[in-house]
């Protein structure tokens, strides 16, 4: 696609496999195509998702500045006495929230990472920050009667998914199978809705998508619009990538088609909210419904990215021209 600068600078341990950072955020590189395929690189799910999201970013970002001035008032006003200091004092402000959302991605990078190395039984270093979402996940396990042992109710994790039919790729949290022994689940009595009627919620016994979200500030039981369409997406990829890593960052030469395998039906999808203090396990309806709505991203996206507006500016107006062409 025109436009699209792959920026391996910014490659990070943490990436999921497959992903490649570019300027306009997260691609896949999709290992069965050729290096210089166009249609090899794939937007991920959340960087299609963004398009929709965008209006939601500046006021958490305003809410995030204001947090960090708050903590740093005594500075702020000894900077407002002087227009050099204040100058970079607004500068230094400016570049708070995108370092706070940094150290809030690479926190919720190494919660996954653990609760990758926790699904498949193998070790982990201890990360003290990690630590209290590492106990929620493992009271959520222990709570949802989840059995551990290989080959039992985890079938994967952390698993490039793709769809080359629609074009997008991402990475699927868990496939865990659960069983709930009822058709519908009450809503835990401290977060029963007040506005709206409190409906049980279908949990089917079978294989669930769960993705897993983290955050040291929102409540269990906060769910956005963009989670719903994600899962679907996720949901509908048509298959899942289990690459060695030598297949990682889209390397092509060692991949084959026994790394890939058909994204299996899905009896229900589920958010699971991690915090230091517990946990929500939230069933969303990522329904045919929510998959259309992420699939009319996906032209916005791949038309925003691929735009190139550098070179138009305004143009002299014709009379002007026609006054120096008279003279
Ligand atoms: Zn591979």
């Amino acid at each position: 696609m025109s436009g699209l600068i792959l920026r391996e600078d910014q490659r990070d341990d943490y990436d999921p496999q497959h992903a490649v950072p570019t300027n306009k955020g997260r691609y896949y590189s999709d290992p069965a195509c050729d290096p210089d395929d166009p249609n090899r690189l794939l937007i991920s799910v959340t960087n299609a998702i963004d398009q929709h999201m965008i209006e939601a970013l500046a006021p958490a970002a305003a809410r995030d500045t204001a947090i960090w001035l708050m903590d740093n008032l005594p500075a702020a006003m000894r900077a407002a006495a002087d227009p050099d200091d204040l100058e970079a004092f607004i500068k230094e402000a400016k570049g708070q929230y995108r370092l706070q959302w940094d150290k809030k991605a690479d926190l919720g990078s190494r919660v996954h990472a653990i609760a990758e190395a926790i699904n498949l039984g193998a070790p982990y270093i201890h990360d003290e920050e990690a630590e209290p979402f590492v106990d929620s996940y493992r009271e959520f396990l222990t709570d949802f009667h989840v059995d551990m042992r290989p080959g039992r109710d985890i079938v994967a994790a952390e698993c490039t998914v793709i769809n080359r039919t629609i074009g997008y790729a991402g990475t699927s949290d868990i496939w865990a199978k659960l069983r709930f022994g009822r058709p519908t689940s009450p809503i835990v009595p401290k977060f029963r809705p007040r506005a709206v009627a409190a409906d049980l919620i279908p949990t089917p016994d079978g294989l669930w998508l769960i993705d897993i979200k983290t955050s040291l500030t929102k409540a269990a039981s906060s769910v956005y619009d963009d989670y719903v369409m994600q899962l679907a997406a996720l949901r509908h990829a048509e298959v899942a990538l289990v690459c060695p890593p030598e297949c990682r960052y889209g390397d092509t030469a060692g991949h084959d088609s026994s790394h890939e395998f058909e994204v299996p039906e899905f009896a229900g999808t589920a958010i699971l909210n991690l915090r230091t203090n517990g946990y929500g396990f939230i069933p969303l309806p990522a329904d045919a419904t929510a998959f259309e709505a992420f699939r009319g991203l996906l032209p916005l996206a791949h038309y925003v990215h691929g735009l190139e507006l550098r070179g138009y500016k305004p143009i002299q107006p014709p009379t002007n021209t026609a006054r120096r062409d008279a003279a």
